[in-house]
């Protein structure tokens, strides 16, 4: 089994667990100009995470000799494995290689079978032969190839003092199985144990709030609680290092129940559960139909219910009324309401919800009215000014928001904040009985 040696480790305060710490270095110019997306680095920093190897840096670097040499000794310094991804073919601007060897003060030595391996495929196949590709059969001494099955660059594990540089070659066809299969074995052996996450998705509460509320926890280091801001709703990663995905299950659990207990009902779900999701899954539970009335998110709100799988059992439909004549013949809101108050008002969204659940003939309408920009709408309302209504068995509420950002960052906080209200009727609802 490969193993890092003992001085490159440091034991954490869990005995039993070694923390060992990763770089990524992804090599390419195209990854700096732009022109590919590094679609890599982030499937490898989860096997690592996979495998209990706490990824603490990523970076990207030119095929530039000189800066990936630098690049892969600054790593060096820093962590106890580097993986690089790509830079591994067998033309001139391929230089990982060589520059690893370099970093790790090697030489390269070259594996006479290998080369007539690839001249015997290259031959096999009637493909020309040129010098060059024989660089692939070139590597640092103290490596070892890793077999690529689907390419002719062989991947690397280099170890030497006390540090493992492991390179996977670029092209993904190549890249996915070679990261997932050999590497993974390899990481695993490394007796990192794991590091599980667990996400805690929350609704109604600022980011700050948040930390404010579970900031005791947030001191804790197994496991870490983190929280993060995304539109309209705040996640919370709880991540636990163990020897087993089970352990960290079991570390993770208390701190879930206690943040549980602090946040009560804002807590809506966690890792992938969606609002809409857990919105259709208090509407099932309680045999309850939902249908909306949209103008300015144009169906999206209708959208978002339909990506949940089984929504036909409680979503009965919606209109979208952009123009003031559907309001009124498809809703029946007042044209006297819309001359008075505008179509951007407390009052069209309390009679799109009240007629979209008549019209529908549903337990609960959600109704949203707005102005998403970029300008502001023809009755001088300003951008970013939403009415959202949700009308129930226990009458209509309307909340008047202002929201900032661009036009799709307003019309997916308005249809979040349209489902929260509809969540918050629910929960209450249950509370009744
Ligand atoms: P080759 O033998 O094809 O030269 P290589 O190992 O030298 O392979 P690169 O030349 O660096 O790899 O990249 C080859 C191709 O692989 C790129 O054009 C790109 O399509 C893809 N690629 C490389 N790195 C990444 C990455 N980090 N994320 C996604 N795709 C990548
Ligand atoms: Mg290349």
């Amino acid at each position: 089994m490969p193993q890092i040696e003992q001085s490159a480790i440091e034991q954490s305060s869990n005995a039993r667990i070694l923390t060992v710490n990763a770089e990524i270095l992804s090599v390419g110019t195209e990854l700096l100009l732009g022109q590919i997306v590094d679609t890599h680095a982030p499937v490898m920093a989860r096997i690592l995470a996979e495998c209990g190897i706490g990824c603490t840096r990523r970076s990207t670097i030119g095929d530039n000799w000189d800066r990936l040499v630098g690049a892969l000794q600054e790593s060096l310094s820093r962590a106890d494995v580097v993986v690089t991804i790509g830079g591994l073919g067998p033309t001139q601007d391929d230089l990982t290689r060589d520059a690893i060897a370099a970093a790790l003060g090697d030489e390269m030595e070259h594996v006479a079978e290998y080369e007539q391996e690839l001249r015997d495929l290259f031959a096999s196949r009637g493909f020309r032969w040129t010098e060059s590709i024989a660089r692939q059969a070139d590597k640092p001494k103290c490596a070892r190839f890793v077999d690529n099955p689907h390419g002719t660059a062989p991947g690397l594990i280099c170890q030497k003092a006390g540090k493992v540089v492991v390179a996977l070659p670029g092209p993904k066809g190549e890249f996915d199985p070679m990261a997932k299969g050999p590497v993974r074995t390899f990481f695993e052996g490394l007796g990192g144990g794991v590091i599980h996450s667990r996400t805690l998705r929350i609704i109604g509460m600022g980011e700050s709030h948040v930390e404010d509320l579970v900031r005791d926890l947030m001191e804790g280091e197994n496991p870490t609680v983190a929280p993060y801001a995304h539109t309209g709703e705040v996640h919370l990663r709880v991540t636990a290092r163990a020897q087993t995905r089970e352990e960290a299950e079991a570390l993770i659990e208390p701190v879930h129940q206690q943040i549980r207990s602090v946040l009560g009902d804002h807590l809506f779900g966690t890792d992938e559960t969606t609002l809409e999701q857990s919105v259709v899954d208090l509407l099932k539970s309680q045999g309850s139909l939902v249908g909306v009335a949209e103008s300015m998110t144009g169906g999206g709100l209708a959208a978002r219910l339909t990506a949940v799988p089984g929504s036909s059992e409680v979503f009965r439909g919606g209109v979208v009324t952009y123009q003031l004549a559907a309001k009124v013949s498809l809703l029946g809101v007042g044209e006297a309401t819309l001359k008075e108050h505008g179509p951007v008002s407390e009052a069209v969204a309390r009679e799109m919800a009240e007629g979209a659940r008549r019209v529908l003939g549903v337990d609960y309408a959600l109704s949203i009215t707005g102005n998403a920009g970029p300008t502001s709408d023809v009755d001088g309302k300003p951008v970013g000014l939403v009415f959202v209504g949700c009308a129930g068995p226990d009458g209509v509420e309307v909340q008047e928001q202002r929201f900032r950002g661009v036009r799709e960052d307003i019309q997916r906080r308005a249809s979040q904040t349209a489902l929260s209200m509809l969540r918050t009727q629910l929960a209450a609802a249950a509370q009744k009985g």
